[in-house]
């Protein structure tokens, strides 16, 4: 790992200070579990967690991620359950991670009226109820910060969700849209909307956000995209 909070923000394993950050670096994710730096010869140093720290409960490092196959058979399933299904597993994770951004933004804090909800709490109890199998499971979830230090082969052609702050941009590519999501230089996607997602777009200019949007990771050279279901997968906050 190679950003951690320290204090109200975020920095990287470079810039590490012993004096600054010694035993006041924390999950990049929920800011509660305490990191620790690593470093090793002809390796650039990098943080990891001290042992038998909490996460707070919804931080994406504590979730069981579903497995991709599992994923992949709703997505492709043509049935009205399966899709009902693979809905209620998104907007749950999406939910998810803008309440945990929330969550940091208010130091700790989590009000009911700031909490996101993106299926009509009625509806929501219903489906919870038939498909209680998937209330304990979750989406593999990323933090933009994370795109530069993991192994993003390995997530190629696999489902997953990222989420965090992000500058996002909207430009035109001919009839589709781009938007492009930048935590840093080095941590950044796109997504392409085609014309019959765009009246779902509720975005029109570029702005400093919190986001989380399910899709699937696709990696050309060095250029990461997230291809998406429609845009109702994706959550941007104000
Ligand atoms: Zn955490």
């Amino acid at each position: 790992m190679k950003t951690a909070i320290y204090k109200r923000g975020f920095i990287k394993a470079s810039e590490y200070n012993r004096k600054l950050h010694f035993d006041n670096i924390f999950c990049p994710d929920c800011g509660k579990a305490k990191l620790k730096i690593v470093r090793k010869a002809d390796q650039e140093p990098y943080f990891a967690f001290v042992a038998e720290q909490k996460h707070d409960g919804l931080c994406p490092r504590v979730a069981k991620p579903i497995q991709d196959e599992k994923i992949k058979e709703l997505v492709l399933s043509d049935s009205k359950k399966d899709m009902s299904k693979l809905n209620f597993l998104v907007n749950k994770n999406l939910e998810k991670c803008i309440n945990l951004v929330t969550k940091l933004e208010n130091d700790g804090k989590l009000n009911k009226e700031e909490e996101l909800n993106l299926m009509p709490q009625k509806k929501q109890q219903l489906t919870e109820n038939r498909i209680r199998e998937y209330s304990r499971q979750d989406i593999l979830t990323i933090n933009i910060l994370d795109l530069d230090s993991i192994d993003t082969n390995v997530l190629n052609n696999k489902h997953c969700l990222i989420y965090g702050i992000a500058g996002i941009t909207l430009s035109d590519i001919g009839e589709s849209k781009k938007l492009f999501f930048k935590a840093d230089q080095d941590s950044r996607f796109s997504i392409f909307v085609v014309p019959s997602q765009i009246r779902y777009l509720d975005f029109d200019k570029g702005k400093r956000a919190k986001f989380a949007v399910f899709g699937k990771f696709k990696k050309s050279g060095k250029f990461l995209n997230l291809e998406i279901r429609s845009t109702r997968d994706l959550a941007i906050g104000d």
